[in-house]
C-alpha cells in the first residue's frame, strides 16, 4: 500500500473515467444538496437519478468535456447518512472530491479487479465495484441505513455514495465512495487484512522483508506473535461493536469481509520521512514550522503529511501536496469512538494506560454475499473474525 498512489494526469488511461466520475458527483450531489432537507421515504432507497452529459450542456447538466451518462443511486439516503450519521460537512465532502480534479490511483490491490482512488486530501476512497456488488448494496441499503443509525460507532465501511458512469461505447462502471481508514498524517508501519481463517492467509515472509508496505494476513499476524493491545475498557467496547457489526453482516449474508488493521508505532513516528529542514524548500507555509526545532514539528499533521508526500521527490506528487495539505483535525472522526485518537484507536495496557501504538482499523469489503463467492475459506464456521486471537 502506497498512500500516494499514481496521480491521474491528462495523459493517464483513466483520466476520462476520473473526469466523468468527479463531474457526475459534483453535479449529482450538489443537485440533491441544494434542495431542502426532508425525511427519507421508502421510495428513496430505490431511487436513481439520471444525468446525461455532453459538450453542449443543457438545463440540468452543464457542458462537460466528454459525452457520458451518470446515475446517482439513492441520493437522499446517502445524503442523510453523510450528514446525520457520518457527520460530514456537505461542502467539505463535495470540495474534497471535486474542487480540483485530482485523484490518485492505487490500482487494483485486491484480486477482484476493483480500482481504488484517493481524494486529493486522502479522506475518501472511490472504489469501483462489480455489478453484483452494486446490486447487492442497493438490496441491503435499508438494512445498512438502519444499522448505521443504530450503531454510530460502527467499524463497518461508511459508504457516502453509490454511482454509475456509462461511457459512450457502453461500458458501465459502478463505484462507491467510502472512508479511508488510514490517516494522511501518520505512517502506517504494518498493515493486516484479517479474515479469521487460515486458508491461503499468509503473505510470504520472504517477500514481506523486501516489501515492508505489503498488506499482511492472518498467519503473519499469528507467526509474528502480534497481539491486539487493548486494555479491559477499550477491549470491551471494541469487542461489543465488532460483535454487533459481524452479527449484522451474518444476518445479511456477507461472509467475505476483512478486518483491516494499520499499525502506527508512535516511537518510530514518521521518521521514515525526510528531515524537517528540507520542508521549507518545498512548501513556504510549512516552512515556518519546519524551521522550528524538530521536536515541535513532531506530530504536526500538516507538516508530516507534506513530508510523507514530498519525500518521494516526484514533482507531480509535490504539486499535489502543495495544493492540498491533508489534516485530520477538521474531520468527522472525532465523533467516532474507534477513530478518536489521532484518527485511530490508541492501544492501552491492562491498567487502561495509553501505549505508544495507534491502530487504524475497520471492517472492509462488505459487499459480497455468501452465495456469489466460492472461496474455500467460507467453509469456516461462525463469525470468522473472532477466530484470530487478538
Ligand atoms: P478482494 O475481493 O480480492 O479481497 P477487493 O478488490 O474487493 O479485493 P478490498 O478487499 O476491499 O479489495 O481492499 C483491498 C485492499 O485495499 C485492502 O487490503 C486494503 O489494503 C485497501 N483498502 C480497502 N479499503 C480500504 C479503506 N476503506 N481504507 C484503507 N484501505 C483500504
Ligand atoms: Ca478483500
Ligand atoms: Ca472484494
Amino acid at each position: 500500500r502506497v498512500m500516494v498512489g499514481n496521480l491521474i494526469g491528462e495523459d493517464h488511461v483513466n483520466y476520462v473515467l476520473m473526469y466523468n466520475m468527479l463531474t457526475g458527483i459534483r453535479i449529482g450531489v450538489s443537485r440533491c444538496q441544494a434542495k431542502m432537507k426532508r425525511p427519507v421515504t421508502d421510495a428513496d432507497y430505490t431511487a436513481k437519478h439520471k444525468y446525461s452529459f455532453d459538450i453542449v450542456g443543457n438545463e440540468l447538466t452543464p457542458s462537460a468535456r466528454y459525452d457520458f451518462k451518470f446515475k446517482d443511486y439513492a441520493p437522499w439516503i446517502f445524503r442523510e447518512l453523510r450528514e446525520d450519521y457520518f457527520h460530514l460537512d456537505p461542502a467539505d465532502y463535495l470540495l474534497s472530491l471535486t474542487a480540483k480534479y485530482i485523484l490518485s490511483e492505487l490500482g487494483s490491490p485486491g484480486k477482484s479487479g476493483s480500482f481504488f482512488y484517493f481524494s486529493r486530501n486522502y479522506r475518501f476512497i472511490i472504489k469501483t465495484i462489480h455489478h453484483a456488488e452494486h446490486k447487492y448494496l442497493r438490496s441491503i441499503l435499508k438494512d445498512y441505513h438502519q444499522h448505521m443509525k443504530d450503531n454510530p460507532h460502527t467499524l463497518l465501511s461508511r459508504f457516502y455514495g453509490l454511482h454509475r458512469v456509462k461511457l459512450p461505447r457502453g461500458r458501465k462502471i459502478h463505484f462507491v465512495i467510502m472512508n479511508n481508514l488510514f490517516p494522511p498524517h501518520r505512517d502506517i508501519h504494518e498493515t493486516y487484512d484479517l479474515k479469521g481463517s487460515a486458508w491461503g492467509r499468509e503473505y510470504p515472509e520472504e517477500k514481506a522483508k523486501q516489501n515492508p508496505k505489503a498488506t499482511l494476513k492472518d498467519l503473519n499476524w499469528v507467526h509474528r506473535g502480534r497481539r491486539f493491545e487493548l486494555g479491559p475498557e477499550k477491549r470491551a467496547l471494541f469487542s461489543e461493536q465488532l460483535r454487533r457489526d459481524t452479527e449484522f453482516l451474518k444476518k445479511i449474508g456477507v461472509m467475505d469481509y476483512s478486518l483491516l488493521i494499520g499499525i502506527h508505532n508512535m516511537e518510530r513516528g514518521n521518521r521514515d520521512n525526510i528531515r524537517e529542514n528540507q520542508l521549507s524548500v518545498f512548501h513556504p507555509d510549512v516552512g515556518g514550522l519546519a524551521r522550528r526545532k524538530p521536536s515541535s514539528v513532531k506530530g504536526n499533521s500538516e507538516a508530516s503529511a507534506v513530508r510523507k508526500i514530498v519525500k518521494r521527490s516526484d514533482p507531480k506528487a509535490m504539486a499535489f501536496a502543495i495544493q492540498e495539505l491533508p489534516t485530520i483535525d477538521s474531520t468527522d472522526r472525532r465523533h467516532f469512538l474507534f477513530y478518536q485518537d489521532e484518527g485511530g484507536l490508541r492501544a492501552t495496557d491492562e491498567a487502561n494506560q495509553a501505549m505508544d501504538i495507534i491502530y487504524y482499523l475497520g471492517v472492509i469489503d462488505i459487499l459480497t454475499p455468501y452465495n456469489t463467492t466460492k472461496r474455500l475459506e467460507h467453509l469456516w464456521r461462525g463469525t470468522t473474525i473472532d477466530r484470530v486471537r487478538f
